[in-house]
Formats: C-alpha cells, sequence, structure tokens
C-alpha cells in the first residue's frame, strides 16, 4: 500500500483528500519509481478545478517528481532500477510515495543534484527552454524582460539566459523574491507592483525596448508589454488568467510578435534533448533549481493554495 492524494470532485485545494491505496505496477513501457519528493505547479491545481477535460475522476494530481526506480514494465531495460531519476510526467500522479510514468518520460538525474532539486525541474525548466531558445529564438547579445521572475518558471529562464549571454532585466513583487533573482544573475531587478516600473524598464534600455519578453502573467501585463519591445521583438505568452486588451498598433511600428508556447505540445525527442541539456547544465553548475519551501504530502492542499495566491520565492516541493 501507499500514501497518495486522491481527488474525487474538482474544486480548490480543499477537495484533495489524503489515502491509503495499492501501489500502481507499472505496464508495458513504463516503470514504478518510489518518490522521494514531488514538483508542484499552477498546472495541478487548474486540473484538480477541472480544466482539463481530458482529465476524469477520481484521479491523483502531479506530473513533476524525483526518486529512485523501482521497477520496469515488460520492454523496459531493468538497468534502471535502483537509478536516481527525474519524473517528466506521470501516468498515475505523482502526488504519491509511488508513481507509474512512460520510461521515455523519465530522466537520469545528475548526482549533485537533490531529489528535491529534481522534482523542480521538468514544468519549469522545460518551460523556460522551449520559451526562450524555440518560441523567442533568443541570441547573445539581445535584451529579456523575465515579467514574473521569483517562481519556478521565471528563476529557470534567468537561469538559462545567463548562459545564453543575454542581459536580462527581472520582475518579483516582493523584496525577497527581487534579492533571490538577483542572487540567480538577473542584471536589472524591478517591483511590478511598483506603479513606475515600466518607465524603469524603458530607461534601462535607454529608450530602445527589450527584444524577447517572457510574460507570466499576460491578462494584467500584453497591453503594456507592447510597447517596451524594440523592433521585431517578440512576447512569449508562458502564463495567463484571463482576458486582455491590447493596442496591435503596438504591434504594427515595430514588426513584433506576440507568440503563445504550452509545454505540453513541445515533441518527445525535442523534450529529451531539454532534459540532455539541463543535465548538463546541472552537472557543470550552471543550472542550479531554487527551493523555496518543503511540505510533508499530507498538505498538498497548503501548497496548492500557496502556488496560486502566495508571492513566489522559488519552487514549492512535497515530501512523501
Ligand atoms: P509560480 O512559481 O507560482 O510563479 C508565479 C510568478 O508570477 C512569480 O514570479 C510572480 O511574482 C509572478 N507574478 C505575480 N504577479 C505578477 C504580475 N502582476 N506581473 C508579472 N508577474 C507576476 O508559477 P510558475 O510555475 O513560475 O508559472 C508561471 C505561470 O506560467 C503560471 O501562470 C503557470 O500556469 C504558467 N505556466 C505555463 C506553462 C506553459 O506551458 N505555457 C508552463 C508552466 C507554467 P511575485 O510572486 O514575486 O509577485
Amino acid at each position: 500500500m501507499m500514501q497518495t492524494i486522491r481527488v474525487y470532485q474538482f474544486g480548490g485545494p480543499e477537495v484533495l483528500r489524503l489515502e491509503e491505496q495499492p501501489r500502481p505496477s507499472p505496464g508495458p513501457g513504463e516503470v514504478l519509481v518510489q518518490l522521494k519528493a514531488i514538483g508542484v505547479n499552477p498546472v495541478d491545481t487548474y486540473w484538480v478545478a477541472g480544466m482539463n477535460p481530458a482529465v476524469s475522476l477520481p484521479f491523483t494530481p502531479g506530473l513533476d517528481g524525483a526518486g529512485v526506480v523501482d521497477a520496469v514494465g515488460p520492454g523496459v531495460d531493468a538497468q534502471w532500477i535502483g537509478n536516481r531519476v527525474i519524473v517528466a510526467g506521470s501516468v498515475t500522479g505523482t502526488y504519491a510515495q509511488w508513481t507509474v510514468a512512460k520510461a521515455s518520460r523519465v530522466h537520469p538525474l545528475p548526482p549533485n543534484t537533490t531529489f528535491a532539486q529534481g522534482a523542480s525541474l521538468p514544468i519549469p525548466y522545460g518551460t523556460a527552454h522551449r520559451a526562450l531558445f524555440h518560441r523567442a529564438q533568443a541570441r547573445a547579445g539581445e535584451t529579456v524582460l523575465i515579467h514574473g521572475a521569483s517562481g519556478g518558471v521565471g528563476l529557470a529562464a534567468i537561469q538559462f539566459a545567463r548562459t545564453a549571454g543575454l542581459t536580462i532585466i527581472a520582475t518579483a513583487g516582493t523584496e525577497s523574491g527581487r534579492q533571490l533573482v538577483k542572487t540567480q544573475g538577473a542584471h536589472h531587478v524591478l517591483d511590478h507592483t511598483n506603479p513606475d516600473y515600466l518607465q524603469e524598464i524603458q530607461a534601462i534600455t535607454g529608450g530602445r525596448g527589450v527584444d524577447i519578453i517572457l510574460e507570466m502573467l499576460a491578462n494584467i501585463n500584453l497591453g503594456k508589454d507592447l510597447p517596451l519591445l524594440a523592433a521585431a521583438g517578440r512576447v512569449i505568452v508562458i502564463g495567463n488568467r484571463g482576458k486582455v486588451e491590447i493596442n496591435a498598433r503596438d504591434l504594427m511600428i515595430r514588426e513584433a510578435d506576440i507568440r503563445g508556447m504550452l509545454l505540453f505540445n513541445v515533441p518527445e525527442e525535442e523534450l529529451r534533448n531539454i532534459h540532455r541539456e539541463i543535465y548538463s547544465g546541472l552537472e557543470k553548475g550552471a543550472l542550479q533549481p531554487i527551493i523555496g519551501k518543503e511540505l510533508p504530502l499530507k498538505e498538498a492542499a497548503q501548497a496548492q493554495e500557496s502556488v496560486i495566491k502566495s508571492r513566489a520565492y522559488g519552487k514549492i516541493i512535497l515530501i512523501p
């Protein structure tokens, strides 16, 4: 048996139930992982709220985790057993002591990386990589505004942008968040709750504007982002929680682009390559995931409440 979180009705974090359930077993092409840490992402709360029509009740939430391979299903190399791994997508849900994942969604965890750090990687680092290098086509020497840099995706984006030679302007809503993004390598740090911060961004670029904006809250910011762009600038919409009004003329005069991105659209081969790059970045120390808070699995509801409502400071991790 194992402890797991189950959801029997869609709703807020209060619908999460801690239960004893039988351990799952891996089918063909799958592995069973004993989880040591679980990454909590905003998307987990969207699924619990019933926003993914492909999810049917009851279910166990969670896509990210890290642990040790306990067993493999038919067709999977038994040499995986005992390996420390990152789980980047799960069949049975990661808010549990054990999870089943497709073997293709399990990646090695470098020896210098903790389980908590491993669990914090898949969605945030996958998203930041796809946004920066695939959707924005970032090049060394360009300036990126990371609009919401104190959370999981933002910090990952700072670390990737730093290794790629970009100038980074990063925002956060608290003093502790701003300290964190500064220590992670942002060149300029601003407060997105300060009424004057948009003018400060223009001043930092000498009026030229920024080449790339990674946007974590488009429904609040997209209309204000467009006048901040340089000629041929690109806004990558990563996070959005509602409708927004823009002036399309801001795009015309700059020949600028708004580009959406969704990690679930990334083909498996590209994801594998992203994880190869993450492995190498971790080994070299260029990537250093920041854990803000660790909570026991039974406090999953509090973790989900925090990831949506509290000001961000690194990743929230559950320990099973
Ligand atoms: P997180 O860890 O909760 O961080 C949220 C970030 O948004 C924090 O840096 C927060 O800053 C910032 N923020 C809050 N108010 C803001 C504002 N008015 N303007 C700009 N930024 C603001 O979440 P996450 O994991 O980094 O994810 C960020 C967003 O991207 C979420 O909406 C998530 O659903 C989405 N996402 C999308 C994809 C995709 O495939 N498209 C993948 C992963 C995540 P403060 O708390 O310091 O104010």
